[in-house]
């Protein structure tokens, strides 16, 4: 069969509404040109969202320490433990920007951090603990999959017992940070010292099975090959087919400067290919974010045509990109204006995607 009949019997498999396979998803994002892979992403979206509204989080990212042991080589953020930057913010100055975040209207922050050898699961309940006696409808979006494995090695529990007692202490939902490519021979070459791809999942996969809901994440465009996209976006599939436990898939490029590992950036075009092959490979996730951190504002808008439904967070604080020399910077009027410029209806939501008020009305 030529490409040109393979792709045709693809996209005769899509508009029945029917799944397609990762080799027919691989298909899609080697060969089929963009234009089309826009529109299938777009129908595939429109599927889910009809209504053509568009969301976007008021929220903020705390990065409690800095101080990390898993020495990724594509990170510019991390200084290894007993550096003279390295850092752990105080709880009154979570507290503080906890408080500006609720100035701005939002009530959630992310809260993740190195994987610093000192702080123990003792160190985590106690915070938590602490910020929800302060705030009690914070909304605590902490600790991706990685970061609790190191808890659990650092206190010697099992995954279980941590999610059971982070839980407790006040954890609400679980960012995905952290997956890079969920395919170990990827991880392997550029982190020393994190969890693998089956830890990463399992964690998701204990944290849906206690009621936490979670966001799945790839940071792609770098040693990885398209394939190796795949598989990952597979993993993920066939673990919300078993929880349903995700609330959105969020990919980014990734961002090489000031990295040792160093390289380029993926094009534009490979992005937008990617996020719509996403939406049209990820059938059983709702949402599927648009990274304009990484991509900058007009990607970002522009990548609404390409299957993405949510813009994300307004990223009143952002640490780990910016340190790779990335710096874009976008406000609820900023967000709200790229939505409608784009011919999208744009709202406001919480953690769980459900539809705010917004009492921001410019624009
Ligand atoms: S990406 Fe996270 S785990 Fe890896 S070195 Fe940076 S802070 Fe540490």
């Amino acid at each position: 069969m030529t490409t040109a009949a393979r792709l045709d019997a693809i996209e005769g498999t899509f508009l029945d509404g029917s799944r397609i396979g990762p080799e027919e998803a691989l298909e899609l994002l080697e060969h089929e040109s963009l234009v089309k892979l826009g529109a299938m992403a777009d129908l595939a979206r429109r599927r889910k969202h009809p209504d053509g509204v568009v969301t976007y989080i008021i929220d903020r990212n705390v990065n409690y320490t800095n101080v990390c042991n898993a020495f990724c080589t594509f990170c510019a953020f991390y200084r290894p433990p007993r550096h003279e930057e390295g850092y752990v913010l105080a709880a009154e100055e979570i507290e503080r920007k906890i408080r500006e975040t609720y100035d701005l209207g939002g009530n959630q922050i992310l809260l993740q951090g190195g994987h610093n050898p000192k702080l123990k699961i003792e160190y985590y309940e106690d915070l938590f603990r602490k910020l929800k006696a302060s705030f009690p409808d914070l909304w605590l979006h902490a600790l991706s999959p990685p970061e609790v494995i190191h808890i659990c090695r650092v206190s010697r529990l099992a995954v279980p017992e941590a999610v059971r007692r982070l839980r407790e202490a006040g954890l609400d939902s679980i960012p995905g940070g952290g997956a890079e490519i969920l395919v170990d021979s990827v991880r392997e070459r550029m982190i020393k010292n994190k969890a693998t791809a089956d830890e990463w999942l399992a964690v998701m996969e204990e944290a849906h099975r206690q009621g936490l809901r979670s966001t799945a994440t790839m940071m792609f465009g770098h040693i990885e090959t398209r394939a190796e996209r795949i598989e990952h976006m597979r993993k993920v599939r066939d673990l919300q087919d078993r929880t349903g436990g995700f609330t959105a898939f969020i990919g980014w490029t990734y961002q090489p400067g000031n990295t040792e590992m160093g390289g380029r950036e993926a094009t534009t075009a490979e992005y937008l290919r990617t996020m719509a092959t996403a939406r049209i490979f990820l059938d059983n996730f709702v949402n599927i974010q648009a990274s304009w951190v990484t991509q900058g504002p007009k990607v970002g808008a522009a990548s609404l045509a390409f299957g993405v439904n949510d813009m994300g967070s307004t990223m009143i604080e952002e640490n780990v990109v910016s340190a790779a020399g990335t710096a874009h910077h976008m406000n609820e009027p900023d967000i709200v204006a790229a939505v409608r410029d784009a011919g999208f209806v744009p709202s406001r939501r919480n953690m769980l995607y459900e539809r705010l008020p917004a009492p921001y009305a410019g624009a």
